[in-house]
């Protein structure tokens, strides 16, 4: 076995290995929405199970590729220097997951770097020990939301750097002088900027920018998990240039082959249909206010949410202490230790598979046990 899998710690297990044993518990650790997949998209599968169920292209489905320009055309993400978003620039992948992992594998030699923020969704980490190359981490953004220098300094030396707006697990949202100056000191360094934009349609009260837009050298990743309840059909994308597309499906080929045939045809309603985003991007407004009020009465430091379906408030003790014993109190949430060097007294919040009832149930028990 490779060492660097040897030691890959799963150690977030525990969390829901213990909080699937309780009782009477608020799940605020399982990261995925409370929607089910919607009915008109379930539905197109049976239209899709009419055709032949072979492999799909490896790209994609052409008509999955052209919903998905429909909907990246609609957040000028791409590249600004006046190029046509175009059905070539898209891979349709199996999950946002196989979107990265065909970036990281194609791209990253063992002595190439990566530099995420910190804190930053795990599994960024587990894909450069999986493919092999080095990584590291560092605060990007200051109070004031400018680059820090020391940022500054990680992503000048990187490879590549991952930005994510929005941002897990922090529902961090990127304003447009944000996107632009990343973007912008990625290019002047030569490095590749990878945008995961899997939440970008779920924003509050804010627009969504895209640093992507601010330098050519740069792919966009996206999916249909979050934004459209649609986590377990794997369906995911990639945007970049035609012919690193083509370099980039040389790993999916060797992976997984194509993206899933019949998921696709629920991908293409999913897009070409999507008011039900608007429905579920409401009620997770409403969540997020709700569970902000509730972090305010109990006197957390926090940055209030401005999308996704999370929040990271700093609880003021070691996070992982902090989250097993919350665990017997009957609420479930993440520590942040594993996300961040600097985020080890943080812990995170899913609001988006929770209802506003067991948000209220949740904090009762927290107030009564921290007041
Ligand atoms: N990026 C981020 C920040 C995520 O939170 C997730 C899902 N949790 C993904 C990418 C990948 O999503 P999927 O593979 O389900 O499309």
């Amino acid at each position: 076995m490779r060492e660097r899998i040897e030691n890959i710690n799963l150690s977030i297990r525990k969390i829901s290995e213990k909080a699937s044993k309780k009782e009477d518990i608020v799940r605020f650790d399982i990261g995925q929405p409370s929607f089910d997949t919607p009915e008109h998209v379930k539905e197109a599968t049976k239209e899709g199970l009419k055709e032949k169920q072979g492999y799909s292209p490896m790209l994609g489905l052409e008509e999955l590729r052209e919903a998905i320009v429909g909907e990246e055309n609609e957040k000028i993400g791409f590249c600004s220097d006046g190029k046509k978003l175009e059905k070539d620039h898209v891979m349709v992948t199996t999950g946002g997951m196989g979107a990265l992992y065909a970036i990281f594998a194609a791209r990253l030699g063992e002595d190439d770097k990566a530099v995420f923020n910190d804190p930053c969704w795990g599994p960024y980490k587990m894909i450069s020990e999986v493919s092999g190359n080095e990584w590291s981490q560092v605060q990007f953004w200051d109070d004031e939301r400018n680059l820090r220098e020391e940022a500054k300094e990680e992503i000048a030396e990187a490879d590549l750097v991952v930005v994510n707006t929005p941002g897990n697990p922090t529902g961090y949202v990127l304003s447009e002088q944000q996107a632009r100056e990343i973007g912008e000191f990625a290019d002047e360094n030569d490095t590749f900027l990878v945008s995961d934009e899997v939440y970008h349609r779920l924003v509050y009260g804010k627009k969504h920018y895209s640093p992507a837009a601010y330098t050519c050298d740069s792919a966009i990743i996206g999916s249909a998990s979050k934004n459209h309840a649609m986590t377990g059909w794997r369906i995911g994308w990639l945007v970049d240039e035609k012919e690193n597309i083509e370099e980039y499906a040389k790993v999916s080929r060797a992976s997984t082959a194509c993206p899933p045939r019949i998921s696709q045809y629920a991908a293409i309603e999913a897009l070409n249909n999507d008011s039900h985003v608007e429905e579920m991007r409401e009620a997770y407004h409403e969540r997020r206010d709700l569970l902000v009020e509730r972090m305010n009465d109990l006197g957390w430091d926090f940055v209030a949410p401005e999308g996704a379906i999370y929040a990271f408030p700093e609880v003021g003790e070691d996070s992982w202490e902090f989250c097993m014993d919350m665990i017997d109190e009957g609420v479930a949430m993440v520590p942040g230790e594993p996300m961040g060097p600097e985020s080890d007294q943080n812990v995170r919040i899913c609001f988006g598979s929770t209802t506003k009832e067991e948000i209220r149930k949740a904090f009762d028990r927290l107030e009564e046990e921290l007041n």
